[in-house]
């Protein structure tokens, strides 16, 4: 039976050549800061993203949640979006793990303005609690794959450094944001503080993030890294996933933005499908189907009976389903995608 998975850019498999590559990298004790596959993709995602260091971590999650701890104090504020991951997705950690609480602002598609965030800073009082940190998710998971304008980015960049905070990217996805749009890595990063990027999602690399800032940030997220048992020995194997990633996969990410927009376009002609293509601008679809919950349609399109194929969907919001392509789809799977679609929806 053919199953085309289009759930999330996280179902991926490494490749041959990635294994390969993987199986014949250099390892030593990370703990001791002996590992030199380690080290090289920490030096080069820094280098990348035009910061002083970096630091490898087993999970965007955990390096969205260091950053957080490091720029911030118990009792805290932090002004992120409604839908950011770091407040829906990653299991309450801003309070559990940093006593830190949220003010969370009412944005478009996960893009919020200046204004908005100037709003909600606390003024100095003690009864009040403190506003320290900015956060914003580029591009935007929850938000359809959108792309945070870089202009807005700079407006925002003017309040933050206007009343004193810090400013962290969560840029699970900034690779998409990047050759979507053309701006650089390093351009994008030049106006936070912290950055985070994801390596196991369009990059198709296993397992693994970066986080970078300053040296003496990173010492900080280091130190907090070892504590909350994120400390690895011979990592450079996984390093090194994220290395052949960076160097093979990370242009490739036009082709999943063209399908997407191929996709989104196609199923847009469908008569039950409720989706304006215009928005879809990196590799995430979100759309409706007319009557049915976002949970029924994945039901629906995941049994084989009728198409000989199982199109394994997911769920973004009640009635919004998700759809997400990666380098294990081809064409053929999103004309395959498109047909189950439309003999089910027409
Ligand atoms: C995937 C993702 C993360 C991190 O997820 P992990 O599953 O913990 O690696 C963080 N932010 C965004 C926007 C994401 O899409």
């Amino acid at each position: 039976m053919r199953v085309i998975d289009l759930r999330s850019d996280t179902v991926t498999k490494p490749s041959k050549e990635m294994r390969e590559f993987m199986m014949s990298a250099e390892v030593g004790d990370d703990v001791f800061g002996e590992d030199p596959t380690v080290n090289k993709l920490q030096e080069k995602v820094a280098e990348l993203l035009g910061k002083e260091a970096a630091l490898f971590v087993p999970s965007g999650t955990m390096g969205n949640q260091l950053c957080i701890k490091a720029h911030t104090q118990p009792w805290d504020e932090l002004i992120c979006d409604k839908d950011a991951h770091i407040y829906n997705y990653e299991s309450g950690s801003i309070a559990g793990l940093s006593h830190v609480q949220v003010i969370p602002v009412n944005g478009k598609n996960g893009v919020f303005t200046a204004e908005q965030v100037e709003e909600v800073i606390r003024p100095e009082a003690y009864y009040l609690p403190k506003t320290k940190l900015v956060c914003i998710e580029n591009t935007h998971n929850r938000g359809g794959g959108s792309i945070f304008p870089i202009d807005e980015i700079k407006r925002i960049k003017n309040i933050v450094d206007k009343y004193g905070l810090k400013f962290h990217l969560d840029g699970a996805r900034l690779w998409n944001a990047s050759v979507a749009t053309g701006i650089s890595m390093s351009e994008y990063a030049k106006y936070f503080d912290s950055v985070s990027v994801c390596l196991s999602k369009g990059l198709g690399a296993p397992v693994g993030s970066v986080i970078a800032g300053t040296k003496e940030f990173i010492k900080l997220a280091h130190r907090y890294r070892k504590a909350w048992g994120g400390g690895m020995r011979q990592a450079g194997i996984l390093a090194a996933a994220g290395l052949f990633a960076i160097e093979n996969n990370f242009n490739r990410l036009a082709e999943d933005h063209r399908r997407a927009k191929y996709f989104a376009n196609e199923i847009s002609k469908i008569s039950r499908i409720k989706l304006d293509p215009d928005k879809v601008q990196t590799n995430i679809i979100l759309f409706e189907v007319d009557g049915l919950t976002a949970q029924e349609v994945c039901q629906i399109v995941k049994d084989p009976s009728k198409t000989g194929s199982s199109l394994l969907l997911s769920v973004g919001k009640k009635y919004l389903v998700r759809a997400v392509t990666h380098i294990d789809v081809n064409d053929n799977d999103i004309e395959e995608a498109v047909k189950i679609l439309k003999t089910y929806f027409n």
